[in-house]
């Protein structure tokens, strides 16, 4: 006979993720990318991609760097500035400019024309640029609606204290402990930007069968691994957990900033060629078709 459920279970660490090293994303980021769909496939899912931009000191230019006109299909890029700025601008007529603490939520969907550059003050002030890009899926039923954009400032950003001045979870989408984030997603996602500090052991709920990702971007944290034992991460790592259990485990922190990411896993085929994202190669075809013969919009 098996006994009544224990007290709530931890979800395990299955892998350290770390970079492959550095590469440029057009001449203005400096990129780590610290997972990829690529390799992990749907172990990930609902995120695809995870680039680290910086910390980086650019000198100051009257030229903008960045990536110029290049599409996306089929998922959405969510861009967190820490340092910086960052200026958008894309073919359905969305853009803007976000600096730290801001972030654009932007749903490629059935395809759009956009380029990413820095901000043209900070380009000729110069300075340090520190910035995150998530790739987040969409599911099939929703891979071809129209592209949207959401610009969400810093100040729309509930921050949540945790006990005993341990630190603040900033929750960007998703909730946490009863309190609900800014993001419109397709699917239930949680992208929680935490300062911690001071730790002396910490949970955080995170629902059973989740992906769950914890990305530390500066300082360090201790996790508890399962059975007993515990892993410590420094910047630019990804814990990876079993999305079987109910939390995971802070032991102690030394001045991080992470991402704690989760998410219900979006259980369909995921085929991507660089800019797209589908379920199947023949729509990858067609997204190649639809970008070169302009369908995807152009920019102004
Ligand atoms: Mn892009």
């Amino acid at each position: 006979m098996q006994s009544a459920k224990a007290s709530k279970s931890m979800k395990k660490l299955l892998r350290v993720e770390r970079s492959t090293g550095r590469h440029w994303v057009g001449d203005g980021f400096p990129v780590q990318t610290l997972f990829s769909y690529s390799n992990l496939g749907e172990a990930i899912s609902p995120f695809l991609l995870f680039d680290y931009a910086g910390p980086a000191e650019f000198t100051p230019t009257e030229q903008q760097r960045g990536v110029g006109s290049h599409p996306h299909r089929g998922f959405e890029t969510v861009t967190i500035v820490y340092s910086g700025e960052v200026e958008h601008r894309d073919s359905s007529g969305g853009g803007g400019k976000i600096g730290p603490g801001d972030v654009q939520w932007m749903t490629a969907a059935s395809g759009l024309v956009h380029e990413e550059f820095h901000g043209h003050d900070f380009a000729r002030q110069g300075g340090m640029l520190e910035m995150v890009q998530l790739w987040v899926n969409l599911p099939a039923r929703d891979k071809m609606s129209p592209p949207r954009y959401q610009s969400i400032s810093n100040s729309q950003i509930p921050a949540v204290n945790l006990p005993d001045k341990q630190g603040i979870v900033r929750v960007i989408a998703g909730q946490f402990d009863g309190v609900e984030g800014p993001a419109h997603t397709f699917t239930p996602v949680n992208v929680w930007d935490v300062r911690l500090d001071g730790v002396h052991e910490t949970d955080f709920a995170v629902p059973d069968g989740y992906t769950t990702l914890l990305a530390v971007l500066k300082g360090s944290l201790r996790i508890a691994s399962g059975d007993a034992g515990s892993e410590t991460l420094g910047a630019a790592e990804i814990a990876r957990f079993d999305p079987a259990g109910e939390h995971i485990r802070i032991e102690s922190a030394q001045n991080a900033t992470a991402l704690l990411l989760s998410g219900e896993p979006i259980r369909e085929p995921i085929v991507g060629s660089g800019p797209f994202v589908m379920n199947s190669a023949s729509e990858i075809r067609q997204a190649m078709a639809d970008y070169q013969s302009g369908k995807m919009g152009h920019m102004a």
